[in-house]
């Protein structure tokens, strides 16, 4: 039977963090599905890119990977005790689930889903915030993401959306 699993994330932006867990789960499994979390929210300090862009900076970047894989969008929904179902009823059927989130974990847990966790490669060094604190400053962000990411954020002027969005917050 396909071996198929299950990894969600925000990717504001995806970084070389969630590519080096990727990678590492692309070679475990068959088949993996990219749960693209917190679909709806965008143009926000917290989460600058849209779902659209965010799906393609993961698809671009994971391609490289000897893996079959689904990327799928997920709205967050106000029931964390219905979230499982929700997924479940939004992704192809999945087997497995990869996460380092202590509520993702739980609630997978509790519907008796087998959950591996997967610590982040270099936390320290690779994390969204930083590298959204990076691209706001005006200091080096391009080292911490695939090229990718970069052809991403460039195509829809990402730098200038951060910086005026955070105008706008003050
Ligand atoms: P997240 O809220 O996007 O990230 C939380 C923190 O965990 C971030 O600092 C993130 O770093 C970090 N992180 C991500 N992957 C990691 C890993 N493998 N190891 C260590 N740290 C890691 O949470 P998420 O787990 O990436 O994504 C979960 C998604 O599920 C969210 O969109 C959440 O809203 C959604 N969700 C929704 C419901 C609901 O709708 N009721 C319930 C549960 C979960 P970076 O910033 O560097 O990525």
């Amino acid at each position: 039977m396909v071996q198929r699993a299950f990894y969600i994330g925000r990717f504001q932006p995806y970084h070389y963090g969630h590519h080096s867990v990727i990678r590492n789960i692309a070679k475990e499994v068959d088949e993996i599905i990219v749960g693209i979390g917190s679909a709806q929210i965008s143009h926000t300090i917290e989460n600058p890119f849209t779902a659209g862009e965010r799906l393609l900076m993961v698809s671009k970047s994971i391609e490289e990977f000897d893996v079959k894989a689904y990327i799928v969008p997920l709205e967050d929904i106000y029931r964390n005790d219905l979230w499982v179902a929700h997924v479940k009823s939004m992704v192809p059927p999945f087997s497995r689930v990869y996460s380092n989130n202590p509520l993702v974990i739980r609630l997978f847990k509790e519907e008796g889903m087998e959950v591996k966790e997967c610590p982040l490669y270099q936390r320290d060094r690779y994390s969204g915030t930083e590298i959204r604190r990076r691209i706001l400053a005006g200091e080096e962000w391009k080292h911490l993401v695939p090229e990718a990411v970069i052809e991403v954020i460039e195509e829809v002027n990402g730098v200038e959306r951060l910086k005026e969005i955070s105008q706008d917050d003050c």
